[in-house]
């Protein structure tokens, strides 16, 4: 009797764990790293501030999101308000 080996495991991968929050450079008073993200993914908001100049923004997001489209649609609405 053959054996035959039919079971494979699938690779289990690894996923490094992310930090939510990241540090982003302010787009009103240009200080780098002072600008927070907060994702709040159980009710698909996230804000932003800034803890230098206090400006802050808040943005739906979805599960895919990364606090850095957060922070790029930051910029858009800044620029869209200009
Ligand atoms: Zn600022």
């Amino acid at each position: 009797m053959g054996r035959r080996k039919s079971k494979r495991q699938a690779p289990t991968r690894k996923k490094a764990i992310e930090p939510l929050d990241q540090e982003f450079n302010c787009p009103f008073c240009n200080h780098e790293q002072s600008c927070e993200v907060k994702m709040d993914k159980g009710r698909n908001t996230a804000r932003i501030s800034c803890r230098v100049c206090m400006e802050d923004y808040q943005t739906t997001i979805n599960v895919l999101s990364d606090p850095i489209d957060v922070y790029n649609d930051w910029i858009d609405a800044c620029e869209t308000a200009n």
